[in-house]
């Protein structure tokens, strides 16, 4: 399913390491691989004189992008989009989120999965970092889907295990989650031709023991995959973990051990100077969800600070049920106004930032920036296309291409999309998913998961 293809006539920011923007370039994609990006004049012969054989993807009119990452969400919980808003945490999640959740079934997690994979590609995702229950069905919406995933199986070793935004549900007991976990790995990581990575998921130092988290990291270690969890999501998570132990979530979870791992932390919003030191030391990646944060009033992630202190920051949309949309263009919108607006200063967090952090950061935060993150020779051509032919995106001309996607541009603006080389979507019709029939599976399948819940709900 590897393809070649070729692009011309299109503006290109490339997000590569010397932020080259080019406005009228060719890009060659061979085997799912860059293999050119530039100006036509410069093509090399050996490549030029292939491409006459190469299928066309019109470029004329249209920015490519690197591929967005979502480096945080609960894709299932599309399912839940509009069930509970405007709602305090602890409510919106013990009156509403866990009971609803206890109602799923792997069916519904699988085609939860595969709407969330179809807003995901129309909106120009082309990766996203998972961590729900009922993974395989999960891992099996992406294989179809033709997106690429990091996925890990939400895990907890405490009684109550309540997780905000997507926590394990089911606690079975602390060997037992972590073989759900390595066993989803064993089977699933390179999985799809290696679209499929994966991570454990541990689900938060409130739900996870010490010696539970230890025991995660060696199995980690074991496994060779890194490992996704959420920290210091509240201030009243911090608070809590301060009462009872004299110490931050950052300081529990690296007293376990499990920074000495790759590890993808979500949210990092009540974190002190202090704690952003030792994510640093230990090369922590952190996914932020500007979205989430702010509808469950939870505060703004010191990311100006994380970002100088060479800590590596992805975005990400946290579940549907938090956003209450997985749009990428949306969140990079978002992580820019929000930290202008909480530190009384518009240049914090540029647009230039809000698309690294979208691009690049979500790669490093996936430990796929080798792969993925820049569209550069050697690198998958997971490329993403928009349309600037809109009157909210004119003039073009005399505008900065990445200001204005971040400030102008939404998710309906792309209108192709790569994975691997392969087009996911043109002229925005999905060419792998069906989505009217995924939409009325969806419908379905929330008024049953509702009705369970409220009754006879049926509107
Ligand atoms: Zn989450």
């Amino acid at each position: 399913m590897l393809s070649d293809l070729v692009i011309e006539n299109v503006a290109v920011i490339t997000m590569d390491s010397e932020q080259r923007t080019v406005r009228d370039a060719t890009i060659v994609v061979e085997s799912g691989v860059v293999i050119y990006v530039g100006p036509a004049a410069d093509l090399p012969e050996g490549v030029s004189e292939r491409l006459g054989q190469m299928p066309r993807l019109p470029g004329r009119g249209r920015i490519a992008i690197p591929g967005l990452v979502n480096a945080h969400t609960h894709a299932a919980m599309a399912l839940f989009r509009g069930y509970a808003d405007d709602l305090m945490l602890q409510e919106w999640l013990t009156t509403k989120i866990f009971p609803i959740e206890a109602g799923l079934t792997p069916d519904d997690v699988y085609w939860g999965t595969l709407l969330a994979c179809a807003e995901m590609i129309k909106s120009g995702t082309t990766c996203f970092a998972d961590m729900y229950f009922f993974m395989d069905e999960a891992a099996r919406a992406v294989e179809e889907s033709g997106i690429r995933a990091s996925l890990s199986v939400g895990m907890g070793s405490m009684a109550e295990n309540a997780g905000g935004s997507g926590g394990p549900g089911r606690p079975d007991g602390f060997g037992a989650a972590l073989a759900r976990g390595s066993d989803f790995c064993e089977r699933w990581n390179g999985a799809a031709g290696g679209r499929i990575t994966t991570m454990l998921g541990p689900h938060a130092p409130y739900t996870c023991s010490l010696p539970f988290l230890s025991a995660t990291a060696g199995r980690a270690g074991e496994l060779g995959v890194g490992v996704h969890i959420h920290i210091s999501e509240t201030f009243r998570e911090a608070d809590e973990m301060r009462s009872a132990y004299g110490i931050s979530p950052v300081e529990y979870v690296e007293s376990s051990g499990l920074l000495d791992l790759p590890v993808l932390a979500a949210h990092c919003v009540a974190v002190s100077d202090g704690d952003i030191d030792i994510l640093a030391r230990h090369g922590v990646r952190v996914a932020h969800n500007p979205g989430s944060n702010m509808k469950l009033a939870s505060g703004a992630a010191p990311v100006q600070k994380m970002l100088s202190a060479g800590v590596a920051v992805g975005l990400g949309t946290d579940g549907a049920a938090s956003n209450n949309n997985l749009d990428m263009v949306e969140e990079m919108r978002l992580a820019g106004l929000l930290h202008k607006a909480t530190l009384l200063d518009p240049t914090a967090v540029p647009a230039r930032v809000c698309l690294e952090m979208a691009t690049r950061g979500g790669a490093a935060c996936l430990g796929l920036d080798d792969d993925i993150g820049s569209i550069e020779i050697g690198k998958r051509a997971d490329i993403v296309l928009l349309d600037f032919a809109a009157p909210h995106l004119s003039p073009a001309g005399i505008a900065d291409l990445a200001s204005h996607i971040v400030y102008s541009a939404c998710g309906a603006d792309v209108s192709a999309v790569l994975v691997d080389g392969r087009v996911l979507m043109e002229d925005r019709r999905l060419t792998t998913l069906d989505e009217s029939a995924i939409m009325a599976e969806a419908e379905a399948r929330a008024l049953r998961l509702a009705g369970r819940v409220d009754g006879n709900r049926t509107q």
